[in-house]
């Protein structure tokens, strides 16, 4: 739903009257990077960041609200067993080290559970941050040239316009080859415009000493996030399940407890289908999350590898737009009143 929508749903009030119909059991946010906000004349994938301050707004309004902040066991558990007591979890993707220094401390202080979903190639130092790197050479470059379908495409990359459609036009298309070809055209690119991916992940991710003084904590659960960030959907069945399991392998190694609970890559209809909501329950996984938007309805006790959530995005930071999320209206005016989607 756009700005316009949301607002517009809030000045009815309608989400009030919906939300009998529409809040469900609970709701599982999902949060990217969590650091205090920087003036950047060109940062695309600042939808993906949100200010400590503001995640800390959102942890007084849902005790304002009333709501529980639980762990996924929990979570699950309330769902199983009918438990009328509405929850939210708060989960973040990646293993961000900025987790460990904005967004941690405030659960910590207020004793209040989170999950982290490690993908195990950024907490080893060389997982391919792609999205970062383009992000880089789009910034820097004046000209982009890249090999698409046998033929140069060149695209002018001086005024900021032109930077925001290269970055637009190449995420696109990097999002919707195969994930090989994805990594090879970065590597390329990352090379030609002497971007370091390898820095980038050391100085970005949580590395596996960072992530055992977390794991540490038992208001913590580490999740898996595959290794190397593929969209599992655009993989062969082997290489899925040797992303998932070998994730959830690597971690219990690492850390000394295998991980229940897996986060789909990207996590959106292109990225997570029925097929991969299968083999994550075949990997072993208690629950698995993606990025379609929704709450949890009781209904998902059948279907807890392939749960909704709720992303906490850079242009939304309102708690106008989370009072909306928690009344679930907009996913059930988006998702026509359809609970549960896993195709
Ligand atoms: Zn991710």
């Amino acid at each position: 739903m756009t700005k316009a929508a949301l607002t517009g749903l809030y000045r009815t009030g309608a989400h009030r009257l919906l939300a009998p119909y529409t809040q469900g059991a609970g709701v599982i946010f999902t949060l990217n990077q969590v650091r205090p906000q920087q003036e950047r004349s060109f940062a695309p994938n600042r939808g993906f960041e949100i200010a400590p301050e503001f995640l800390e707004a959102m942890l007084d309004q849902v005790d304002d609200v009333g709501l529980d902040i639980v762990s996924l066991d929990e979570a699950v558990r309330r769902l199983r067993e009918d438990d009328a007591r509405r929850f939210v979890c708060f989960t973040f993707d990646q293993g961000y080290r900025d987790l460990a220094h904005h967004a941690y401390p405030l659960f910590q202080r207020r004793s209040l559970p989170l999950t982290v979903y490690v993908a195990t190639d950024y907490a080893s130092g060389w997982g391919e941050l792609w999205w970062l790197a383009l992000e880089e050479v789009v910034g820097k470059a004046r000209e982009i040239e890249l090999c698409r379908q046998g033929g140069l495409w060149r695209l002018p990359n001086v005024t900021a316009y032109e930077k925001r459609r290269s970055f637009e036009q190449i995420y696109e298309w990097l999002r919707s080859v195969d994930e090989a070809r994805q990594r090879q055209v970065i590597r390329a690119l990352a090379d030609t415009h002497e971007i370091d991916m390898s820095a980038d992940c050391h100085a970005l991710m949580m590395g596996w000493d960072d992530l055992r003084a977390l794991a540490a904590d038992p208001l913590v659960t580490i999740g898996a996030h595959s290794k190397a960030h593929y969209a599992i959907s655009k993989l062969a069945p082997e290489k899925a399940i040797s992303e998932m399991e070998g994730s959830a392998n690597i971690i219990e190694r690492e850390l000394g407890t295998r991980p229940i609970h897996f986060s789909f890559p990207y996590g959106d209809e292109t990225a997570a289908r029925a097929r991969d909501f299968a083999l994550a329950k075949e990997a072993g996984f208690k629950t698995a999350v993606t990025t379609r938007r929704g709450v949890l309805f009781a209904a998902h006790r059948r279907y807890l590898t392939a749960l909704p959530r709720v992303s906490l995005a850079g242009d939304y930071q309102s708690l106008t737009y989370t009072a909306l999320y928690l009344s679930g209206a907009p996913f059930a005016l988006s998702n026509r009143f359809r609970e549960v989607s896993a195709a």
